[in-house]
């Protein structure tokens, strides 16, 4: 098969769809992959790596979407790649299509076939092309929190491990899944006295097995949050509640009770985020303060450590884009279940029931 891999173009995005190993393995199936041009430079991955993978580079993205038969990207297409997607043209990408009439429009014109990374599940029940974004944000919450903590920062000057003779951070961790188990898992690294609060009791117990008496559980509750939060100096929001929006777990009256220069750190803020004060922010200007408390809401976090994530993106993807390539789209996805629940859009049709109801297309 023909493969396009174009660089990305949505403000700030470094990322890429492949590694030059994820080209190689491509290669090595006897596929063609053509790469645009300096795709990868932004974060170290040189033109030179991806021609000894086997790659084609390609000037133009014009071009790489005029010959190629299936596109693998980062973010969802921009209007103008989604005006120069072929029809029949296989597209693999995050899409989030719900949130995004206009770009679910453009995919329907252009009669492509569209799978979104966000949708394929797994045997378990996961997100597996998902996960490895919430692996990056999670670990990525304690680093910003641990900087916002500091002085310079607005922060309240405390180290969280602590140091011989001085007592860690408090550090809450509300919602066990993917962010919060690895959060959790960075700030016990870092040496701070960490708790996590989740509603199911199997999670519970999987993370008490996991990590003993080092991390303390919680089933969450008002109370419990109420209590952990007021007490905490670092506090990571990392709840899920699928296909809903966040529910407000901490109030403005708890900040009020909180100590001054102590930290929020909202993943959830792409879900609009589970304290009642937050608002998405950017890399640029990732804080803010509310009664005193300092805010990180970045909504694009593992965009921050772009190199990482498209390692972690790739190794997810690659056994996927393998499958489409050799076998074609049709039989790959008859062939994996998971694989075809990825498929948002085909042929001027959409085919994920959630988008279809969300913004009113026939299913
Ligand atoms: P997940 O499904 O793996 O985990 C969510 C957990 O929240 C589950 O264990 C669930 O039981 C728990 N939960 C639900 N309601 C709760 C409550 N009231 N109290 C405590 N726990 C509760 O999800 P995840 O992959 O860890 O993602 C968490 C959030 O992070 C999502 O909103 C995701 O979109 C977001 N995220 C954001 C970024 C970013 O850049 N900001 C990046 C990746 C993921």
């Amino acid at each position: 098969m023909l493969i396009g891999i174009p660089k990305e173009i949505k403000n700030n995005e470094f990322r890429i769809g492949m590694t030059p190993a994820g080209v190689r393995e491509l290669v090595s199936h006897g596929h063609t992959v053509m790469v645009q041009r300096d795709g990868g430079t932004a974060i170290g991955l040189q033109n030179e790596q991806y021609e000894a993978a086997g790659a084609l580079l390609i000037d133009t993205p014009e071009e790489i979407f005029d010959r190629a038969e299936m596109i693998i990207k980062v973010k969802e297409p921009q209007p103008d790649e989604c005006r120069m997607l072929r029809p029949g043209q296989l597209l693999f990408t995050y899409l989030h299509l719900a949130p995004d009439p206009e770009q679910t429009r453009l995919l329907v014109e252009s009669d492509c076939i569209a799978i979104a990374y966000e949708t394929v599940t797994d045997a378990q029940g996961g997100l597996p092309l998902l996960a490895p974004m919430s692996e990056v944000a999670g670990r990525m919450a304690i680093q910003a929190g641990a900087h916002a903590l500091e002085k310079a920062q607005g922060g309240m000057g405390v180290l969280l491990g602590g140091v011989p003779g001085v007592a860690p951070a408090k550090v809450t961790v509300i919602g066990g899944g993917v962010v919060g188990i690895n959060a959790a898992r960075m700030a016990m690294g870092l040496g701070a006295d960490v708790t996590i609060l989740d509603r199911s009791l199997p999670r519970l117990k999987l993370l008490d097995e996991q990590y003993g008496p080092r991390l303390k559980t919680l089933y969450s509750s008002v109370e419990s949050v109420e209590h952990e939060v007021i007490a905490a100096d670092l506090v990571i929001g990392a709840v899920l509640i699928p296909g809903a929006a966040a529910p407000k777990l901490v109030t403005r009256e708890m900040l009020k009770q909180m100590k001054n220069g102590s930290v929020l750190v909202d993943v959830a803020i792409d879900q609009g985020g589970c304290f009642e004060t937050s608002h998405a922010t950017t890399h640029q200007a990732p804080t803010y303060e509310v009664e005193g408390i300092i805010h990180y809401c970045v909504a694009n976090m593992p965009g921050g450590v772009a190199r990482t994530s498209t390692f972690a993106l790739t190794n997810a993807t690659l056994p996927f884009a393998v499958a489409l390539a050799d076998k074609g789209y049709k039989q790959a996805l008859l062939d994996d279940p998971h694989l075809r629940n990825g498929l948002n859009v085909h042929r001027g049709n959409i085919t994920c029931q959630a988008v279809a109801s969300d913004l009113g297309y026939d299913y």
